[in-house]
């Protein structure tokens, strides 16, 4: 019996300083890292004794990891944590939020193999922050869901968005969704969401290249043609507050990806 242990760890939305006390002393004491393409490469100066191995997501075709691609990340997690090593399983943003965590700890799990989790700041809440909007806030928003829009034109119940009640939701997040925008404005609209609802898309939240776009539900899909995967989208009266947010809110400057 080998006392190999997988982590898998939350490594923020970007800004390399979003990330945990835990996630850096884990890749400290890491061994191998495995890593998605999506993770900013700042983050990696934590491990500088491992063994790095980047996997799953490129950036040129972000979005969902093939079959294979998941089935050789998960082969790989098995094989080094076999050979007794210390494994960290990086993710952007938290593992447990659509970032196929819980796949990869029931298959360790099957394996035998002890692994803990590190949660992680999520894109949901930090994208949202650094664009000034507050996803809950007395008055305007009491609660928020969070879906992906890979499936907005699902038909398999199992995954499908359930847009009638996401369109009576306060606040929705969409992450994975810039390509299905037209999909989700319409069903959202279909179900009876108001067209004047303020809907934002920040892509490359807490970055130093963040993109921010507002508009309502009328009008988004023309006003966001320009913005591109990875960006969350979130839709209701909350992101009205961006505007007045935005007049005191200092962008955050992020570590640079390299240091001199
Ligand atoms: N586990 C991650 C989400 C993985 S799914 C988390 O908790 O954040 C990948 C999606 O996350 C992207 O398609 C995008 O919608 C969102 N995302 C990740 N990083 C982002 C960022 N810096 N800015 C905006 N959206 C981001």
């Amino acid at each position: 019996m080998s006392n190999g242990i997988v982590h898998l760890v939350g490594a923020g939305p970007g800004d390399p300083e979003l990330i945990t006390l835990k996630a850096v002393r884990l890749l400290n004491e890491a061994e191998v890292v495995l890593y998605d393409r999506l993770v900013n490469p700042a983050i990696l100066k934590h491990a500088s004794g491992a063994l790095l191995i980047a996997v799953g997501k490129s950036k040129s075709e972000p979005g969902r990891t093939c079959k294979d691609q998941q089935q050789r990340i998960i082969e790989l997690l098995i094989e080094h944590a076999s050979l007794g090593k210390r494994v960290v399983r990086l993710k952007g943003g938290d593992p447990f939020v659509f970032g196929r965590g819980g796949e990869e700890a029931l298959a360790l799990v099957q394996a035998g193999i002890p692994f803990t989790v590190a949660s992680g700041v999520s894109s949901v809440t930090a994208a949202s922050a650094s664009a000034g909007i507050p996803i809950t806030h007395r008055g305007l928003a009491s609660g928020f869901a969070v879906f992906t829009g890979h499936e907005a034109e699902s038909e398999d119940p199992s995954v499908a968005v359930p847009f009638e009640a996401a369109a009576k939701i306060p606040s929705v997040v969409f992450l994975m969704g810039v390509e299905k925008l037209p999909v989700i404005v319409r069903e959202l609209l279909k179900y009876g969401r108001s067209a004047a609802t303020p809907v934002a898309l920040v892509e490359r939240g807490t970055l130093p290249d963040q993109k921010i776009v507002t508009g309502t539900l009328a009008d988004i899909c023309q006003k966001a043609a320009d913005i591109r995967s990875p960006a969350v989208i979130i839709i209701g009266e909350v992101v009205s507050l961006a505007r007045e947010l935005s007049g005191g809110l200092v962008a955050q400057a992020a570590v640079p990806a390299t240091t001199p």
